[in-house]
């Protein structure tokens, strides 16, 4: 469609002032107490395209964490560390139908690993697996990663929110020992030390413009679209791109898939990373999370858009 990013262009203003609304049936994340500080009206995006042409819209400016869209890049992560083999035997492939920090199914089946890597026990089962002969190394070779995605090396952790994390998470630290118990985190590794470079990746301070452009990643196969190198392999980006469709909006991945059939991955800070392949890297911020954990007027917003451009997938 030649016309479309000029389309873009006129609708985009429109249809987010028409989904912003939606943003007062959600309610901003309170269980890690900094994050319950972010606006909840708020609502913003950034779609890059493949020449790296910008458009935004609403409050794209606004600074938030990953969370837990960081969970897909410590995969490839891990994956480019470790190969397929040894990362799933520590993480299913399998969405859960359950909440994303549930502990439900880790008792359930055997053998006790978690169903898939973008659940909250399979992201620490996968932080666990990244090279680094300590956690500051692991950690430092997360955020070089996402430098290097983004070319801005200026990403950094907000350090509040991970203080705050770190001091209140007390189901991820049940999880994480009960993945110790189970073995899936091994002899050697100490259950703080995972979680402690697990809570650092997820405070890590991006605004949409930098999800679009890792999303634009992404939407190449892995390959920076101006230059054409490869920065992730392709079967690890298909990996990735796959659970986002089955598990990347938790349990309701599904709905979000018949809806607007794009692959993504939302964080309770509001965020969502998604991408139209061969076309666009998308990031959107929306605080006000619905029960599921995904922002109420972000999801209404993507949904419409892939409605009106005729961008799903299937
Ligand atoms: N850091 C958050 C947690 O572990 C990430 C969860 C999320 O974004 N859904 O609870």
């Amino acid at each position: 469609m030649p016309n479309e990013w000029s389309q873009l262009q006129v609708k985009l203003p429109q249809l987010l002032e028409e989904s912003r609304v939606y943003a007062s049936r959600g309610k901003v994340a309170e269980y890690i107490p900094e994050l319950a500080l972010a606006p909840s009206g708020a609502l913003g995006i950034a779609i890059m395209n493949m020449k790296g042409d910008l458009l935004t819209a609403g409050d794209c400016r606004l600074s938030f964490t990953m969370q837990s869209i960081s969970k897909i890049f410590t995969l490839m992560l891990a994956l480019m560390d470790l190969g397929e083999e040894a990362v799933f035997t520590k993480v299913g492939k399998e969405p859960t139908g359950d909440d994303f920090n549930s502990m439900l199914k880790l008792e359930l089946v055997e053998p006790g690993i978690p169903f898939n890597p973008l659940i909250n026990a399979g992201a620490i089962a996968v932080t666990s697996l990244l090279r680094g002969a300590t956690p500051a190394d692991r950690f430092g070779r997360v955020l070089d990663f996402f430098h290097m995605l983004t070319g801005d090396d200026s990403l950094q952790v907000n350090e509040a929110v991970y203080q705050s994390e770190k001091r209140t998470a007390h189901r991820n630290r049940s999880l994480a020992y009960f993945l110790k118990e189970n073995e899936v985190l091994d002899e050697q590794t100490d259950v703080e030390e995972v979680l402690d470079v697990y809570f650092r990746h997820c405070a890590i301070e991006v605004n949409c413009r930098h999800l679009a452009s890792l999303a634009r990643i992404l939407a190449n196969q892995g390959a920076d679209p101006a230059t054409g190198r490869q920065l992730i392999p392709r079967r690890y980006v298909q990996i990735t791109k796959t659970f986002m469709i089955s598990c990347g909006m938790y349990n309701a991945s599904g709905e979000f898939a018949i809806q607007a059939g794009l692959p993504a991955k939302s964080g309770v800070s509001g965020g969502i990373l998604t991408f139209v392949p061969g076309r666009y890297g998308i990031g959107v911020v929306g605080p006000a999370l619905n029960s599921k954990g995904n922002s109420t007027a972000g999801v209404h917003l993507l949904e419409q858009l892939s409605r009106t451009f005729d961008w799903s997938i299937f």
